[in-house]
């Protein structure tokens, strides 16, 4: 801070006054001081100006993340949910397909492990991100509904 009092009042209870961390005693001071000493309303004015900003720069920054997650409109959010729905069949047609063609074919074992294995593998982490995908899209939208 550039001011100083004029009468020699302690500025560094303002930042405590404005965050309503003073005790009631110490509150009552500042804001009778306040209210006859320009000089330190002009700081206060300032901390606070300082305050606001910095606070809507916090609130903003989530939301704009959000957004950019977040489908644009109607139809991206409805391709985005076709694309997870054909993904999936796909994965699930796909995985049967080969386990029936393998569980049939005259593979030896070990080969059948390995690929079973890899596929179950590969099967539980896609429907655990399906999950979690599916979990956040309703999240969104609740979210949405709550604005
Ligand atoms: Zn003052």
């Amino acid at each position: 801070m550039t001011t100083t009092c004029p009468n020699g009042f302690d500025q560094t209870q303002l930042s405590g006054f404005l965050d309503g961390e003073l005790t009631q005693a110490a509150d009552q001071r500042v804001r009778l001081h306040l209210e006859d000493c320009a000089a330190c309303r002009a700081v206060s004015d300032e901390l606070l100006r300082l305050r606001e900003a910095t606070m809507t720069t916090r609130l903003d920054h989530p939301r704009d993340l959000e957004w950019d997650e977040r489908p644009r409109g109607l139809l991206s959010g409805l391709s985005r949910g076709l694309g997870w729905l054909v993904l999936a069949f796909w994965a699930a047609a796909t995985t049967g397909f080969a386990l029936w063609q393998l569980a049939t074919s005259p593979e030896d074992l070990t080969a059948k492990l390995i690929v079973f294995g890899g596929l179950l593998g590969v099967g539980l982490v896609f429907v655990s991100v399906l999950v979690d995908r599916l979990r956040s899209a309703r999240t969104d939208r609740y979210r949405e509904v709550q604005k």
